[in-house]
């Protein structure tokens, strides 16, 4: 909906502007619809990313749903706290995914009591934990970090990602262009490496 109706102008409209829009969305022709009813990620101080911040009103989520189940189709939440989870469960959704994830939060009692009453779909979702963990470092995420010391906690490398980082700088394609020359201009492998261990 973000992206092929109303953008981000989306939470700033009112519970019936939003089932409206949802209307549209739903027109288009999707299999289900899921909304991000918190943020996601760490608590920092920006305009989104946060999991215990809610996008929107329980109005704003009863007359999504409302649009969504007069289509006939499902619609779930991506929740990352018990209130969130507790919103859209009284909402009148029918699943969220990462309904685990409720950070230093319990479910509420009554939340469980309404999701079993409703049959609602619970999905722990695998990947987000139940306690926010420190980010393990991995190929796919960003360095944090700049010129600065890294703190002790977050240093994670091994010596093997050393010896990774050495064998990769000593065999980049600029090597291996350098180390042909020697053969390219007549040398044998054996002379050319005797060549570069005595000159270079
Ligand atoms: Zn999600």
């Amino acid at each position: 909906m973000f992206e092929l109706n109303v953008g981000q102008d989306l939470p700033w409209k009112s519970p019936e502007e939003v089932g409206q829009e949802m209307r549209k969305y739903v027109a288009l022709g999707p299999d289900f619809v899921k909304i991000g009813a918190s943020g996601d990620g760490k608590l920092v101080n920006s305009e989104i990313g946060q999991d215990a911040v809610l996008r929107f009103s329980p109005e704003q989520l009863r007359e999504m749903a409302k649009a969504v189940h007069d289509a006939g189709k499902i619609i779930q939440a991506h929740t990352t706290s018990a209130e969130a989870l507790r919103i859209v469960v009284e909402s009148g959704f029918d699943m969220t995914q990462h309904c685990a994830f409720t950070g230093p939060v319990p479910m509420y009692e009554a939340t469980i009591k309404l999701m079993l009453d409703r049959k609602f779909y619970c999905v722990g979702s695998a990947g987000l934990p139940a306690e926010p963990l420190p980010a393990r470092s991995s190929v796919t995420t960003i360095e944090v970090h700049g010129v600065e010391s890294i703190p002790d906690a977050d240093r994670d490398a091994s010596v093997l990602d050393f010896v990774g980082l050495c064998w990769g700088g000593a065999n980049s394609i600029a090597t291996a262009v350098l180390g042909a020359f020697p053969i390219m201009f007549g040398l044998s492998f054996w002379r050319s490496r005797t060549h570069r261990w005595f000159v270079s």
